[in-house]
């Protein structure tokens, strides 16, 4: 659609060309920039790394031809049946399942909890493109949910009106109102680093690298982050959309290991455009070393086709990846939306060579 609708615009093109662009080098590791103010003037920002794209760059991607053939159906995700009724029941240890994009459900013991949660039938414009695996009905009245920022493939109104209104709410700093005036009233805002209880659990709002836009919450105006979410005997972290930055390792630090690591792996071609506010394949497994963690869930991948690389792409990079890393691909576990994952217990786990 893009090269269609920018014919016209042939002449403007030519001058828009991709910039040379070449990989960044490693960020040094400076965790007291983890911990900088990152607030100015009613505007967030990442104190570490400012936003290297400027004005006119979102132009020069969408008038760029994009490199990839996009014409065959993608191989990938998979769709396997599930009514998600034992998310109502007790999970004897803990499972994940993979809605789509980046919405997993987390069922350990009797607790139930979604990431971005996402059901709805567009991230903006884009449409989904494979249906959710499980129903929004199966969705326990006592579950919990974080919210990492509030891009449209991250928080859909659709959604937040539909799920019980019951639920608790984890969210960064400027997103109370937006929900209560949806009818969800327990919300928790947290700033980066900042805890709170639930129950059992321990969940933890953490720095990532991205940014925040939505129409009518301005640009930069609410935070974006990262959880930890702690029950005591397992810990998960979910990235939401973040580059590769300098946090993965100070998380591992402070607190590996870490069980379930839940990472993007799409929407990262054109790196030079992509880079700063996505990973790709190579950099999520660098992230999963880094954070300490045993088991890596790959999403954000194969839901919405929102960037130049093929839906069904990222899997097959990151599998590349890990090869050229020399890791264990024993450790990635690519789930088929509706698939519902039974997290090993660390002792069986560390068994696999
Ligand atoms: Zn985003
Ligand atoms: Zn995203």
């Amino acid at each position: 659609m893009r090269r269609a609708l920018a014919a016209p615009f042939l002449l403007v093109a030519v001058g828009c060309s991709p910039p040379a662009w070449t990989p960044p080098a490693p960020p040094a590791f400076d965790p007291t920039t983890l911990y900088a103010p990152h607030e100015r003037d009613g505007r967030f920002f990442t104190p570490w790394a400012a936003f290297p794209v400027r004005f006119g760059d979102g132009l020069r991607w969408w008038l760029s031809r994009n490199p990839y053939d996009k014409s065959k159906t993608p191989e990938a995700p998979r769709v396997v049946a599930n009514d998600g009724t034992s998310l109502a029941g007790r999970e004897a240890s803990a499972s994940v399942t993979w809605v789509g994009h980046a919405t997993l459900a987390v069922h350990d013991d009797d607790d139930v909890f979604l990431t971005d949660p996402h059901w709805g039938k567009r991230a903006f414009w884009p449409r989904r493109q494979v249906p959710p695996g499980i129903p929004i009905e199966a969705v326990p009245d006592d579950a919990f949910a974080v919210i990492s920022h509030n891009h449209y493939d991250h928080l859909d109104e659709w959604t937040v009106e539909h799920l019980p209104p019951t639920m608790t709410w984890f969210v960064p700093l400027g997103y109370a109102e937006w929900f209560r005036d949806r009818g969800q009233e327990n919300v928790v805002e947290l700033d980066w680093w900042q805890s709170a209880q639930h129950g059992r659990w321990t969940v933890t709002c953490l720095p990532s690298q991205h940014w925040t836009r939505r129409v009518g919450m301005g640009h930069n105006e609410v935070l974006w982050c990262s959880w930890l979410i702690d029950s005591g005997e397992r810990r998960y972290y979910f990235a939401g959309d973040t580059g590769y930055f300098h946090g993965f390792k100070e998380f591992g630090r402070r607190y590996g290991p870490i069980d379930v690591a839940m990472l993007p792996i799409g929407a990262y071609e054109p790196r030079w455009f992509m880079h700063y506010q996505h990973v790709d394949p190579a950099d999520a497994w660098r992230a999963f070393q880094d954070l300490d963690a045993r088991w890596m869930l790959p999403m954000h991948w194969g839901t919405f086709d929102l960037t130049d690389e093929p839906l069904d792409l990222p899997p097959r990079e990151l599998r590349e990846a890990v090869e050229a890393a020399g890791g264990d691909q024993e450790r990635v576990r690519v789930l088929d939306i509706g698939e519902r994952w039974h997290v090993p217990e660390p002792e069986v786990a560390d068994r696999i060579p």
